[in-house]
């Protein structure tokens, strides 16, 4: 598809504007000189209806939650009601001012109030904060909290375990808080080996990060055990609530012993994303670990009935984000669990198990996983079978893409026994039984062309706008702008596609 600077055609228009109107001023007297363009760029010179179809065919180029199922493992794409969008979008929210005064902000307050409320009885938690705009950076957050205490306390910790499992931004986020970074492999049934955590943890530990079900999609069990063994020696746990929407109304982390849960609002509590935010990962602690969380905390005064910021003392953390984190964010959650009430909550968990559960059994003779156990929110397959025609996991992903899905998380988890082909599928709760089943037929249909036509799959996409790019390019290399010496498009490796949309 040619750029809209391509398109260009001298003296074409997209207004109708009598001649004349313009006669009477000069920009030259009206604007100081600063602000005018000395040299001025070529202007793309189009008509409205090549303006309206060039970017009608750019929006179809993409792919999102409301095109279909997207079932990457690991970020739990679900469907966002426009409800949420509509509230979040309320003019005393969008225009607040955040230097505001609270008694003008008072409903922006209580959303703050409210909303911790709920997830502090979601999660078994005492308070959150509201601040951090990421599940990484509440991963961050959580983990200098736990810092703070100990420095507090007098106590020199330095390591943090870590299962294999977790998600890569668990030891990043450790890593970032200065601690030493100490693996802590699975067992056999792909869950935490706790003999070989009990060995890890000392008085130099400052605990375990833990996800559950863990990143590859298994519940893990002995959390009693777990809890013990951290706590006896000190040690505080943390809880990567990421995966909560395989457990919401079902267990609490702040009931399983846990002290610090982050939550990412923007995968388990709806809100569109994947293209890069807005997110928020709030953290809920222990009382004990209140007086370190960051700022802002809303609380409500009884006796007058109003929200205040309150203050914080000198332990806190300090500031980790502007403002009040991702406002809208918060909106958009409370809005979801007011819409879902606590039996809604719990449907929603029952049935992004049973969907991923579903999907394990239809597909695992043609794509085999890599434990045979139940799963939680998300199955972990594999394409090793298909080794043998020439066919990589990547392939099948690719392949489709031609039958309408988003591809699947492919190539992670990357530990043994996982390291091989693997293919993480998550359908959310959002998903129905028919479009299950079309992906499940999708899927067994590839399998059967991965060993009777190979080539279809080594050479798939061939429905998209463009096909296989360098994907290492693509990251280092963005071209985000137009600028005709920098479209090196050989260079870049694209293929580009006839196709008409
Ligand atoms: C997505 C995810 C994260 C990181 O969240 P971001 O918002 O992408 O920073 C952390 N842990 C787990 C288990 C996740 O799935």
């Amino acid at each position: 598809m040619k750029l809209i600077f391509e398109k260009s055609f001298p003296g074409r228009i997209a207004f109708s504007l009598p001649s004349d109107s313009f006669d009477e001023i000069k920009l030259e007297d009206s604007l100081p000189a600063k602000y005018l363009e000395k040299d001025k760029k070529q202007l793309t010179e189009v008509s409205e209806v090549d303006v309206i179809r060039h970017f009608t065919k750019l929006s179809k180029f993409n792919y999102g939650v409301d095109n279909g199922l997207y079932p990457l493992g690991s970020c739990t794409m679900k469907y966002n009601p426009r409800i949420n969008e509509k509230m979040a979008g309320l003019p005393n929210f969008v225009y607040a001012h955040p230097f505001s005064f609270p008694e003008m902000i008072q409903g922006s307050l209580e959303v703050m109030y409210k909303l911790n409320q709920l997830l502090c009885e979601i999660t078994g938690m005492d308070q959150y904060t509201m601040a951090p705009a990421s599940g990484a950076h509440g991963e961050l957050t959580g983990v200098l909290v736990m810092r703070k205490y100990f420095l507090d306390h007098g106590e020199k910790r330095h390591k943090m375990l870590i299962p294999d499992s977790a998600h890569g931004t668990n030891p990043a986020s450790a890593a970032m808080a200065e601690f030493e970074v100490i693996e802590i492999k699975s067992n056999e049934k792909g869950t935490v080996d706790l003999g070989s955590l009990s060995q890890a943890m000392d008085s130099e530990t400052v605990g375990l990060m833990l996800t559950n079900p863990n990143t590859v999609g298994f519940y893990d069990e002995g959390i009693e055990t777990v809890q013990n063994i951290i706590h006896d020696k000190g040690g505080l746990l943390y809880y990567d609530g990421a995966n909560l929407n395989a457990s919401l109304g079902i267990s609490r982390p702040g009931d399983a012993g846990f002290d610090v849960v982050h939550l990412n609002l923007h995968k388990t509590f709806s809100t569109p994303h994947g293209g890069g935010g807005p997110g928020s990962g709030v953290v809920g602690v222990k009382s004990k670990l209140i007086p370190y969380l960051p700022t802002p905390l809303v609380d409500l005064d009884q006796n007058t009935g109003k929200y205040f910021f309150k203050e914080v003392g000198k332990k806190s953390i300090g500031m980790v984000r502007s403002f009040w984190g991702n406002f809208s964010v918060l909106v958009k959650t409370l809005v979801w669990i007011l819409s879902l009430g606590s039996d809604g909550l719990y449907q929603c968990s029952r049935a992004s198990v049973i969907n991923a559960n579903y999907i394990l059994a239809k597909l695992r003779e043609y794509y085999k996983p890599a434990y045979d156990r139940y799963c939680g929110h998300e199955c972990t397959l594999t394409g090793r079978e298909y080794k043998k025609y020439g066919i990589k996991t990547l392939d099948i992903a690719k392949r489709l893409m031609d039958y309408g899905f988003h591809p699947p998380t492919i190539y992670f988890p990357h530990f043994e026994p996982y390291a091989d082909e693997t293919i993480m599928i998550e359908p959310p709760e959002s998903e129905g039984k028919e479009v299950l089943d079309d992906f499940i037929k999708t899927m067994i249909v590839i399998s059967k062309e991965a060993i009777e036509n190979p080539e279809l799959l080594t050479s798939a996409p061939h429905r998209t706008p463009i096909s296989r790019t360098d994907d290492a390019m693509a990251v280092r290399r963005p071209i985000l702008t137009y600028d005709d010496e920098l479209i090196l498009k050989d260079e870049l490796n694209y293929q580009e596609k006839d196709i008409n949309f």
